[in-house]
């Protein structure tokens, strides 16, 4: 078999082409640029249909409009230039594993103009970490109806959405005082990790709405969050300790949590469930579970399992020998314990980026490789305002932690300055704390256009 980790000594570099500069991607990227693309072993080209990254579990609090989203993005051109890669935009839409080449689509403007034409990328070694998708479950009306939480134009959609609807009923209030009014009623599907931190986080933009634009507003009473949940607890995949303290804490937002709860269809104002139910709904939004972006359906040649997700061995490659690995929430990696696989998280995704980016370079100077194996280091949940709760694995107790209140929304906080020092390191990280603090504190607490 031909060496494709030995072909940079005899003509061009070894190309490493990474496709979705995510929390998996571009944590790779970064680490290759500063090693093997530094020392010239290796070209490393990441890909992104973007030209900025944002971390997604922040998503939520751009919808609820806690965060701005253009002070956490991270430009992948001069990200790339400063870490010893090359950026190319652009979506992926083939792969031939025989040339070795991958297709990227036609780049075009936010106008739809053509800035790039479709091109094809020729590659040594190529890495998928396109993240995932919403998965509707075939519902009806659900992705017609339903917003989702996947990108920030999507979180950007909500906010508005939400601020719009409540202006309008501040004003309706102010025109008619003494009216019977109906509140606006936003509807959370799925009581996983991002239903439950949305539906949290969304009294407390009702009550700085209220703050700076409509002091006739009520929060209490003028929004109606409900959560529905199919499981009989919400965050069904937690210990069940965090599911009971983040119930406690919805129930005192006043968050409507149905456990239990089918939903059989979604349409423009309402959610009808499975016992027959019809929940009038202002604004809908579908949290309920990921799965593989279509694009991999579309890859000739990729085994996939039924969430439409790269399976991949222990070295996370899709087939001994192909060059070709997945990684992240595209990829289906057995954990190193039984059948489970390793989840969509994004501690998973920053486990697999340094693993794999440690194993390209022993590849190319022929080193032994070990196996990925997963450690679980615990979940933390963001309240909002309420806090955050959640557990943290230990080794040394050999059981999961609990912790609560102000000491876990800071290792939440802390989570996300990770992401940030790991890419940036100290200095710029530092500067990045900084400007964010200072913007913080020149910008409203709630994003109000
Ligand atoms: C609202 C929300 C809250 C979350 N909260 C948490 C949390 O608290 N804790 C936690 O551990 N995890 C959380 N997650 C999950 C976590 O964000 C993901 O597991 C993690 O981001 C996966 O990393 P990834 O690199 O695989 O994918 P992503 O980070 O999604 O990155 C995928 C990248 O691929 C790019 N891409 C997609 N398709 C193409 C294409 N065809 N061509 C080129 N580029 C493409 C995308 O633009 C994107 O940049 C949350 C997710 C969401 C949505």
């Amino acid at each position: 078999m031909l060496n494709i980790y030995a072909r940079h000594q005899v003509d061009s570099p070894h190309r490493i082409v990474i496709v979705g500069g995510g929390a998996a991607g571009l944590e790779l990227a970064t680490r290759l640029g500063n090693g093997v693309g530094k020392r010239r072993q290796a070209e490393v080209i990441l890909i992104d249909r973007f030209p900025t990254h944002f971390w997604k579990p922040l998503l939520h609090e751009v919808a609820s409009g806690q965060i701005d989203a253009s002070s956490h993005q991270i430009e992948y051109a001069s990200h790339a230039k400063w870490n010893h890669f090359r950026f190319e935009q652009g979506a992926l839409s083939s792969i031939d594993s025989g040339s070795r080449e991958i297709v990227i689509d036609e780049t075009t403007d936010v106008d739809g103009r053509a800035l790039l034409p479709r091109r094809t990328l020729r590659f040594d070694t190529l890495v998928l970490a396109l993240g995932s998708v919403t998965n509707f479950f075939s519902i009806p009306g659900a992705e017609q109806h339903a917003l989702t939480l996947e990108t920030v134009e999507q979180a950007e959609t909500f906010r508005r959405r939400l601020l719009s609807s409540l202006l309008r009923s501040g004003q309706a209030r102010q025109a008619t005082p003494g009216a019977v009014k109906t509140p606006v009623s936003v509807t959370v599907i799925g009581g996983g990790a991002t239903g439950v931190e949305l539906a949290a986080a969304l009294r407390g933009s009702a009550e700085m709405v209220r703050d700076y634009h409509l002091a006739s507003l009520d929060p209490a009473s003028d929004i109606r969050i409900r959560l529905l949940e199919g499981a009989p607890r919400v965050l069904p995949a937690l210990p069940e300790r965090i599911s009971t303290r983040a119930q406690e804490v919805l129930a005192g937002l006043g968050v409507e949590v149905r456990l239990g709860c089918r939903v059989q269809s979604v349409d423009a104002h309402a959610v009808s469930t499975a016992d027959g139910e019809t929940l009038a709904s202002d604004i809908t939004i579908w949290a309920a579970g990921v799965e593989g972006p279509p694009v991999l359906r579309a890859l000739e040649g990729l085994p996939l399992n039924r969430l439409g997700q790269v399976i991949v061995d222990g070295a996370l490659q899709v087939e001994f020998g192909s060059g070709i690995y997945a990684m992240g929430d595209c990829a289906a990696c057995a954990a190193s314990k039984g059948d489970a696989l390793v989840p969509p998280r994004a501690q998973a995704a920053y486990q697999q980026a340094v693993y794999l980016a440690d194993a390209l370079a022993r590849r190319l100077d022929d080193r032994p490789v070990p196996l990925f194996s997963y450690r679980d280091q615990g979940t933390l949940i963001s309240f909002g305002r309420a806090g955050a709760a959640g557990a943290l694995m230990s080794e040394l107790l050999r059981r999961p932690l609990f912790i609560d209140g102000w000491f876990a929304a800071s290792c939440y906080r802390h989570l996300y300055r990770r992401h940030i020092l790991g890419l940036t390191g100290i200095k710029r990280a530092v500067m990045y704390a900084a400007s964010q603090w200072l913007r913080e504190r020149v910008r409203p607490t709630v994003k109000l256009n």
